[in-house]
């Protein structure tokens, strides 16, 4: 039965909405864009909402978007028994032939599976037959490790979005109008875009360590990697995000991208690495884009991996002012701080500037590969407390490799330094502003630098934000927030996990989300995965990805973490230090 009352909660949403897409059925594609979390989150995505975007210009596809019910509609959908509807249309999504997951938080993994169900389809490819509902998964996860969700999707398709889409709707169309079966169709995907990745096709074999010997493919002539799509920001549309909604923290924003990946090579860093080269959308595109979007009043958040290195970011804020238009920058690299760019910033009505020094030493940092000094720390904060009414939000990582007490103690050091100057400066002024703080634990990536090394045990991670705590509210002014370490475990679970850990993820689905519960009954040991540093040699589950990246590169980068050895940017068109440069 259709639960009327979700419908009316999905007509009022899209009356509300501003930039939706309502098509006709007839003789389309049909697509289902499922964020794996509740509509605000997702809706909050550039990436989900570009996706939409980018399937929606074509004339033979219909792309809806479809979500984790939140705790009202989910009892709606409950009580109704009813299979989960998409927005647009409220149509079941086994109705749609392509149902495409968008992955961008391994916390979120849990709910693929119950958003499945609720759907009505199994949450295991293999079981779910030739009924033509390819589901499929995209977005940055799938480009880091999709080994832990490999036995949920029929494909992946890893990589940047814009090199993909068209190619896989020629297929799909053809495929769907043509009556091919859903294998065939897979084959046909694989055939003509070398970035899909189809788990089925591969068997990965164990030691007797529980360490991976090696994959075996259970085709003859397949490639042995799958390649990363990459894209050339010339070739492209600026990605922006179409739908506004009054449901989303930033109601009034619409999200521009400014430039995707960052060149600084921070070693704890996936979008550092996953998204090189580092490149910048053309500034007069951007200006044509911003000058001819309907309407002054536009809030636009600005967003890159590495916003302030956007070349005279300044004379873009100015330049959106002078459209009647405002504009607000997630954070900014305490090197790329200017007065002038704060005073735009603030002229645009954004009173918090986000730094991120990540580390209190200037060892840890070396260690870290974040070139800043602390007198360049310093200096950023000296200029935010100068420009007035801006208060300032640090970012820092606790539990990085090599870290020691002196390290966690030079955090608060430097809080310490930081506050004194914002009280020097600010307390004539009859203002001070206000500092928060946001410690997050370190959790290992793929492909960095760092993913050889484990996450530090929970219990003293616990410590450590204690004695921070304790210390930052002694020192009192400052408002401090830490990530929950038994998250930050999970979390390295699913991003450092092979195959076997889907069988976790269905123990978590059946026990109702109880993590507790469900490692508790796994018969495989999590801590495996978590808690043990890997051997450089070793085969891991993500190798068979191409990025271009060398290993050896990344083997290089962890041995100068080791030394405390700083390693340069990068220097598009003139350097090959990792091996993607060529290859783009
Ligand atoms: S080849 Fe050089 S410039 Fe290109 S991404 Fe790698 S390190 Fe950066």
């Amino acid at each position: 039965m259709v639960p009327g009352h979700v419908i009316s909660l999905y007509r009022k949403r899209l009356g509300s909405e501003r930039g939706w897409i309502k098509k006709d059925w007839g003789g389309k594609l049909r697509v289902a864009l499922v964020y794996p979390h509740v509509y605000r989150v997702g809706m909050s995505s550039l990436g989900f909402q570009w996706v939409y975007h980018l399937f929606n210009l074509r004339d033979e596809v219909v792309a809806e978007r479809a979500f984790l019910p939140d705790g009202h509609e989910m009892s709606l959908y409950r009580q109704a028994r009813s299979p989960l509807l998409s927005l647009e249309s409220q149509r079941p999504l086994k109705d749609f032939h392509l149902i495409a997951f968008s992955l961008s938080f391994e916390n979120d993994y849990p709910n693929i599976l119950t958003i499945l169900e609720l759907a009505g389809l199994d949450p295991e490819s293999s079981q779910r037959g030739a009924a033509f509902h390819l589901v499929a998964a995209g977005g940055i996860l799938t480009f880091l490790n999709p080994e832990p969700v490999s036995r949920v999707f029929d494909f992946f398709a890893v990589g940047e979005a814009e090199s993909q889409i068209p190619q896989m709707i020629d297929v799909l169309y053809d495929g769907v109008q043509q009556g091919v079966a859903k294998e065939e169709l897979v084959e046909a995907l694989v055939e003509k875009i070398p970035s899909i990745y189809v788990p089925a096709r591969f068997e990965v074999e164990y030691g007797e360590n529980g360490t991976i010997t090696g994959w075996r493919s259970r085709y003859s002539g397949m490639a042995p990697k799958v390649k990363v799509a990459k894209c050339n920001p010339a070739s492209m549309e600026i990605p922006y995000s179409p739908i506004k909604s009054p449901e989303i923290e930033f109601s009034e924003m619409l999200l521009l991208e400014l430039g995707r990946g960052c060149g600084r090579g921070c070693r704890f860093c996936a979008a550092g690495f996953v998204y090189r080269p580092p490149r910048f959308h053309d500034d007069t595109k951007i200006r044509k884009f911003i000058s001819e979007k309907d309407g002054k009043g536009i809030r636009w958040g600005l967003v890159s991996s590495a916003v302030s290195d956007f070349p005279h970011l300044d004379e873009m804020g100015q330049f959106i002012l002078d459209q009647g238009c405002s504009f607000s920058i997630s954070s900014l690299r305490a090197d790329s701080v200017s007065d002038r760019l704060l005073e735009k910033i603030k002229s645009a009505g954004q009173r918090t500037i986000t730094l991120a020094p990540e580390a209190g030493s200037s060892r840890m940092r070396e260690v870290i590969n974040k070139k800043l000094e602390t007198e360049v720390i310093l200096n950023a904060v000296r200029q935010v407390a100068q420009a007035g009414d801006l208060n300032l939000r640090l970012y820092f990582l606790i539990g990085l490799p090599t870290e020691t007490q002196e390290d966690i103690e030079a955090i608060y050091d430097l809080v310490k330094v930081i506050k004194h100057n914002m009280v020097k400066i600010g307390a004539p002024r009859g203002r001070v502003s206000r500092i928060r703080l946001s410690i997050n634990c370190f959790v290992p990536k793929a492909f960095t630098p760092f993913q050889w090394f484990s996450l530090e045990h929970i219990d003293l991670l616990k410590d450590k934000q204690k004695w921070l705590k304790k210390m930052l509210v002694k020192e009192g002014g400052i408002q401090v927030s830490f990530d929950v370490p038994k998250w930050a475990y999970v979390q390295t679970l699913l991003s450092m996990g092979d195959r076997r850990v889907g069988r976790i993820l269905s123990l978590v689905h059946k026990y109702g989300g109880d993590w507790k519960k469900a490692l508790r009954y796994s018969e495989l040991n999590p801590d495996f995965y978590v808690y043990r540093p890997k051997d450089l040699q070793e085969i891991l589950p993500w190798d068979f990805l191409d990025h271009g990246i060398r290993k050896s590169f990344l083997v290089n980068e962890y041995n100068r973490a080791l030394e405390g050895k700083l390693t340069p940017s990068c220097k598009p068109n003139k350097c090959t230090a990792c091996g993607v440069c060529p290859m783009v």
